[in-house]
């Protein structure tokens, strides 16, 4: 975790000032020199975040989050994120459900959609032209409620040969130097999906004949599950005068890494809110304590007094509905952090690299609540 948090700290700030630099006015050039350390930003992202996937399997710290899900909606959210990539290269997307799929089964939505999209990045990787296929089916394991699903993804690419097959799974394993310099990547993708297939109750599989394509399959072993309520989707926040415009918040940035609490800063700016800054957790629980703020983005780790510390003094200091809302800010991208944020008493949770759209979500949440009211409140 802490590994994770000294990494992506620096990407957030990488990241987010690119993007910020991308909506100001460029010349050509300097658009084209921007984008290119932007997609080189995204790029190491990637590599990074499966590194730390990868450590955290292997150190079997890896916990499923088993939900009830659509199996169908989850391949046509791996579908979705992979699709700008196939339509720019001219490759066709296709799916299919063979026989019968449930239409809801108890798993990890996440994890499964982390292997397709990772079998799907690597058959568009690898194929230039034709089509990328996936195939979903299960079947009823004999006299249980368990199902195999098998997710098939088939390219007709470039192939693999017959002898490298069987190290496909091993870990920064590529099938020769010349792919690696041509396509570059870690040879992380598939030993990841192996282990999440296991995780997961299932295998992998691959067959492939050179020059004419490759087929991934993987299966999970999930049970099915209750029919999903239609899920609450939040108002997509509407185009417009900056949200700031229409809905004015007192806003708290809680924050002690220089770079980011300008990125910060400057995205809010960007939606309208110009927010007070705290550089840590005593700060951020002084300045609740002086200004009925609506919201308080706060970072976890901090200096003097973290995150998690600092809520739990606010909490302390006001009687409910009293108290700003409370969204955690953290570089852990891993699921028990969200966890220990709600434990902990905090509103909302987000993720570095912190995306614009993402902040913009998390405010407009925000406006939707009743207001904490406007006379200062004392401990
Ligand atoms: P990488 O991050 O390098 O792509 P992977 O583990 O995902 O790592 O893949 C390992 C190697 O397997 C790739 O470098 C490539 O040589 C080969 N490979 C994976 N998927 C395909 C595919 N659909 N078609 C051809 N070769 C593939």
């Amino acid at each position: 975790a802490s590994m994770s948090h000294e990494i992506r700290t620096p990407m957030n700030g990488v990241i987010g000032m690119t993007s910020l630099l991308l909506d100001t006015k460029l010349t050509p050039a300097q658009r084209e020199y921007v984008e290119v350390i932007r997609t080189s930003g995204d790029g190491l992202l990637t590599i990074i975040n499966d590194i730390l996937d990868f450590s955290k399997i292997d150190a079997g710290k890896l916990d499923l989050d088993l939900q009830p899900f659509d199996p169908k909606a989850c391949v046509e959210g791996a579908l979705e994120l992979v699709a700008p990539e196939a339509f720019a290269k001219g490759l066709h997307l296709a799916w299919k459900v063979e026989g019968i799929l449930p239409a809801v089964v108890v798993g990890d939505i996440t994890r499964v959609r982390q292997i397709l999209f990772n079998l799907l990045s690597n058959a568009i990787k690898f194929t230039e032209a034709g089509e990328i296929t996936v195939t979903a089916a299960a079947t009823q394991l004999p006299s249980s409620d368990l199902f195999e699903l098998r997710f098939t993804v088939a390219d007709t690419g470039i192939g693999i040969p017959a002898d490298r097959l069987d190290r496909l799974f091993i870990s920064f394993s590529q099938v020769d130097a010349s792919t690696t310099r041509k396509y570059g990547g870690t040879g992380l993708g598939l030993a990841i999906c192996r282990k999440l297939a296991e995780l997961l109750g299932g295998t992998i599989s691959v067959a492939s004949e050179l020059g004419q394509g490759s087929r991934f399959s993987f299966t999970i072993v999930a049970p099915s599950g209750p029919p999903l309520a239609a899920l609450s989707r939040p108002d997509p926040v509407a185009d417009g005068p900056p949200l700031g415009d229409r809905h004015p918040l007192r806003v708290l940035v809680a924050e002690d890494n220089v770079i980011n609490q300008k990125v910060t800063l400057a995205m809010l700016r960007r939606l309208g809110y110009r927010a007070d800054l705290a550089a840590n957790g005593l700060e951020a629980v002084e300045a609740v304590r002086m200004i009925p703020y609506d919201v308080v983005f706060m970072d976890l780790q901090m200096p003097e007094l973290d995150g998690l510390g600092a809520m739990r003094r606010i909490t302390a200091e006001h009687a409910p509905g009293r108290r700003p809302r409370v969204v955690a800010l953290t570089a852990n991208a891993y699921d028990e952090d969200r966890a220990q944020c709600l434990a902990a008493g905090m509103d909302d949770y987000l993720s570095k690299p912190l995306h614009k759209g993402e902040l913009e979500a998390a405010l407009a949440r925000t406006v939707q609540l009743p207001r904490p009211p406007a006379a200062i409140t004392t401990p």
